[in-house]
C-alpha cells in the first residue's frame, strides 16, 4: 500500500495540500505530508505556482474538504454569508466554524469532523436538551452542547474524551469534561479560525 493509502489522506493527494481530515493525525508528524516534507501527488515536488481561477478554486475546495461539505450545501452556506452584514468571507469561515460537527470536534468530543458527523447523525449529541441529528446545525452563543445520557456510556466516546481531556479547546467555547458538555461562550471570530485558507479568493470566485 502507499503512503497514502489511507482512504481519506488519498483526497490531500487529490488537491495537492494538506486538507486536515483526519484530526489530530493531520498535526502530527504522522501525517503523510509531513513524512515526506513535500506535497503530496506525482508532482508533489515540483514547484508550481498556482495562479488566478486555479488559485480560487483551490482555496474554495480546500475549504469545502476541510468541513466535509458537498458543493451544494457550501453554496448555501456562502449565499447566507453573502446576505450577512459584514465580510463575506469572514461571515463564512465564522459560519462554518459553528457547524455542530466541527464544534464537537473542536471541543474535543469527537476524532475528527468526519466522526463528528457520525457521531451527530446517530444521536449522540444534544443542544440545549434537545436532541439535534443535524450534523450541519448552527450553534449560537449560549447554546449548550452536550452528550447524552446513553451515549456517555459508549465505549467509543469515553475513550475518545479520555485522549481530549487535555486538548487546547478554542476560547470562544467553554467545555465542562466533568459533564460532557461545553458551552457556547463567545461566537468565533477571523482570528479564532487557524485554517491556512486566504477566503477571499472564494468571493472572488463566487463572485463571477
Ligand atoms: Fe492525511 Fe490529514 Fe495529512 Fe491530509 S493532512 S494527508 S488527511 S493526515
Amino acid at each position: 500500500m502507499s503512503r497514502y493509502g489511507d482512504p481519506v489522506c488519498r483526497q490531500c493527494r487529490v488537491e495537492k495540500t494538506k486538507l486536515f481530515l483526519k484530526g489530530d493525525k493531520c498535526l502530527s508528524e504522522k501525517c503523510p505530508v509531513e513524512r515526506r516534507g513535500y506535497a503530496p501527488g506525482q508532482h508533489g515536488r515540483a514547484r508550481k505556482r498556482i495562479l488566478g481561477y486555479g488559485l480560487q478554486l483551490r482555496e474554495k475546495q480546500k475549504l469545502k474538504r476541510f468541513y466535509g461539505m458537498t458543493e451544494r450545501q457550501f453554496r448555501l452556506f456562502f449565499k447566507r454569508a453573502e446576505r450577512q452584514k459584514g465580510i463575506t468571507g469572514e461571515n463564512l469561515l465564522a459560519m462554518l466554524e459553528r457547524r455542530l460537527d466541527n464544534v464537537v470536534y473542536v471541543m474535543g468530543f469527537a476524532r475528527s469532523r468526519t466522526h463528528g458527523r457520525q457521531l451527530i447523525s446517530h444521536g449522540h449529541f444534544s443542544v440545549n436538551q434537545r436532541k439535534v441529528t443535524v450534523p450541519s446545525f448552527i450553534v449560537d452563543e449560549g447554546d449548550e452542547v452536550k452528550i447524552r445520557l446513553r451515549s456517555a456510556q459508549y465505549e467509543d466516546i469515553k475513550q475518545v474524551v479520555g485522549q481530549n481531556k487535555n486538548k487546547t479547546v478554542p476560547s470562544w467555547i467553554a467545555v465542562d469534561w466533568d459533564n460532557m458538555s461545553a458551552k457556547i461562550a463567545a461566537l468565533p471570530t477571523r482570528q479564532d479560525i487557524t485554517l491556512p485558507i486566504e477566503e477571499h479568493y472564494i468571493v472572488e470566485l463566487y463572485s463571477k
